[in-house]
């Protein structure tokens, strides 16, 4: 192939964020889209993995679009490992021989599993859970009779595995490096809360501890932890996270850290290069943000700023207000803004728990008692409401009393609401009562309103 009159652009991975640009893109004429994968020929929802597994979904509902998606939109896939970028010559060359030559060109491929250290044959064995292809891996396996796993690491991405084999009646060990769950990201309260739930779940939660060797392979393991726990099991999987995804580039001379380094356009330290989603670092990014965020919306939303800005606009890309969201078996997991996991100087909340259910609100505030944050754990609240709050720094006070607006679990669920309130009054020594009730008229309403009315 050789460059034509045409704006020739090359797309490297067709997850969420690369096909998302490439979607875009192919919707103008003169872009013509390449984009190469290694992976399946469809983008799928990783988030959607474990439910695949358990059966709730059909591998075809977690596919983003119909199998005809990128024949009707012109884009040409190869399927193909990338194995060097020539910058000089702006081509790529591609695991199967072929040479392809770009005027702009597009990284995005996405994270790399974190491996363990290495202990020998048994690491072999050890199964992730990142691509298609472990997923089928791990069903094999378990269909070989595994009835013990040590599941090695505490984040969401175990969590999830833990729910998967335990919905195939495995017993499922959690060997967890830190003291209490997650407590990298929740604080402690939340992280206990969890701990318990897991516990409840019939996980056995090792905490504190951490792998120091292996042993065996295929279906028997024996492990042994840095405190001396003896594990034997017939199934390993390692969850310690994930890394971008960018050795291949390591002789590009691109500029790189934990990522590929891009600017507020997505542009790399090559004019024509640019890079999105998980294997991309931002130079500059917000407070309370990251450099690099593994994250389904983060990686959509640079899909549709680098096409844009490849189409001439010139909007960067804009983090906004964080949020998450994810689940630990049946409990729901929301984020929105800055929630610290320690104590963070200047930054204060108002925390309730229900006394025997795994449900909790947290409110943090700053000085000026205006709202930056909120965590909920098994309590719905509305992205939308929360983020305006937190993007009109909304006094604590307005927020406490209008707190019903942001509930979003369904009509007949008990509002827990007014224990937030009581702390808030009892606290501040304030008679502060709630001025709103659920309603969605009084959410859009709200929603509708700037802060000058
Ligand atoms: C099990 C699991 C659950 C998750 N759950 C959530 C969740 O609940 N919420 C959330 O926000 N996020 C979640 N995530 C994270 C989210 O899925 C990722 O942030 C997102 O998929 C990243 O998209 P991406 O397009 O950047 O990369 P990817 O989806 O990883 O796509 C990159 C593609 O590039 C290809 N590629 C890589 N290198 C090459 C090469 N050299 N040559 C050719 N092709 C290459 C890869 O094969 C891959 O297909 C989850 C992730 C996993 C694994």
């Amino acid at each position: 192939m050789h460059k034509a009159e045409n704006l020739n652009i090359v797309i490297i991975g067709n997850g969420i964020a690369g096909s998302t640009a490439a979607l875009r893109l192919s919707k103008e004429k003169h872009c013509n889209v390449w984009m190469v994968s290694e992976e399946t020929t469809y983008p799928y929802a990783r988030t959607a993995l474990m439910y695949v597994f358990m059966g709730h979904v059909h591998e075809n509902d977690v596919k983003l679009h119909n199998d005809d998606v990128w024949m009707k939109s012109n884009i040409h896939l190869i399927q193909s490992k990338v194995d060097r970028i020539n910058r000089l010559d702006q081509n790529i060359m591609l695991q199967n021989g072929h040479v392809l030559y770009y005027d702009k060109l597009i990284i995005a491929t996405g994270s790399v599993p974190n491996a363990l250290p290495y202990y020998g044959e048994a690491n072999h064995s050890f199964h992730r859970l990142y691509h298609w292809s472990d997923l089928i891996a791990i069903n094999e396996r378990v269909k070989k009779g595994v009835k013990s796993a040590v599941i090695v690491g505490g984040g969401l991405i175990g969590v999830e595995l833990a729910e998967m084999l335990l919905s195939r009646n495995i017993i499922v060990t959690m060997l967890v490096r830190e003291a209490s769950f997650w407590n990298t990201v929740l604080p402690p309260q939340e992280s206990a809360l969890i701990n318990r739930h897991l516990l409840a779940h019939g996980i056995n939660l090792i905490l504190n501890d951490e792998l120091l060797s292996a042993s065996g392979g295929e279906m028997n393991f024996n492990l042994v932890t840095k405190k001396g726990r003896e594990l034997h099991c017939n199934f390993v999987a390692e969850t310690i996270g994930v890394s971008p995804n960018i050795l291949f580039l390591k002789n590009s001379g691109l500029e790189s850290d934990k990522g590929i380094l891009v600017d507020e356009f997505l542009k790399t330290s090559d004019e024509n290069i640019y890079a999105i989603g998980d294997c991309a670092q931002l130079r500059q990014y917000n407070t309370y943000r990251r450099a690099t965020e593994a994250v389904w919306y983060t990686a959509r939303s640079m899909g549709e700023t680098v096409a844009n800005t490849i189409l001439g606009e010139s909007n960067p890309y804009k983090q906004g207000i964080w949020f998450n969201s994810a689940k630990f078996f049946d409990v729901e997991y929301q984020i929105y803004g800055h929630v610290p996991n320690v104590d963070d100087q200047g930054f204060y909340s108002l925390f309730w728990q229900h006394d025997t259910k795994p449900k909790s609100i947290r409110i943090v505030f700053d000085e000026e008692t205006s709202v930056v944050g909120f965590n909920l754990l098994g309590i719905r609240y509305r992205q939308s409401v929360c983020e305006k709050w937190i993007k009109d720094k909304e006094n604590l006070r307005e927020v406490i009393s209008n707190l019903s607006l942001a509930n979003f679990d369904p009509e007949f669920y008990t509002e827990y609401e007014s224990n937030i309130l009581s702390q808030y009054n009892e606290r501040f020594g304030g008679d502060v009562k709630s001025t709103s009730k659920r309603s969605l008229r009084k959410v859009l309403q709200f929603l509708n309103k700037s802060k000058r009315d």
